[in-house]
């Protein structure tokens, strides 16, 4: 177990020092912005999408680095999905962060490497780190121009 702890652990920190996707998408077609004040993450997410499929998604902020390999992940996660496959992941990815262990036994395969912040739920204040780059993302999905608060 504390293997796989240390391979969850380089794999965030491998996101952190060289983030995916990172930067400004010129020809997006939505974005939003996302805060997390207890820690003092900000992050914005862009994203191109052709017929109900993320054709392109990046990002940029500064953070902590569970919240910018989170989005660095979340970026390679979502892209080329459809939107209804891309709420299924978060949906799979916040029942991981905050659902009840005792309940289910593994993480969903489907999340792929999006597993790696299952050690997070152990942090609540970490949980919100986790979940920012998703949170921005379904604001800039819904169109919401007002920035996105953890609070
Ligand atoms: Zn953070």
């Amino acid at each position: 177990m504390s293997d796989l702890m240390d391979l969850y652990q380089e794999v965030i920190l491998d996101h952190n020092k060289r983030p995916r996707n990172f930067g400004k998408l010129d020809d997006c077609d939505h974005e939003a912005e996302g805060y997390n004040p207890l820690c003092g993450d900000q992050l914005t997410v862009y994203l191109k999408i052709v017929d109900d499929v993320i054709e392109d998604v990046t990002f940029e902020g500064s953070g902590c680095a569970i919240s910018t390999a989170s989005a660095s992940l979340m970026t390679e996660a979502v892209k080329g999905k459809t939107l209804a496959e891309v709420e299924e992941l978060f949906g799979g990815f916040h029942e991981l962060l905050t659902g009840d262990p005792s309940v289910r036994a593994e993480a969903p395969a489907k999340l792929g490497k999006l597993a790696v912040f299952e050690g997070v739920r152990e942090f609540p204040v970490r949980v919100k780190c986790a979940t920012l780059a998703w949170h921005t993302l379904q604001a800039a999905l819904a169109g919401d121009s007002d920035q996105v608060t953890t609070e």
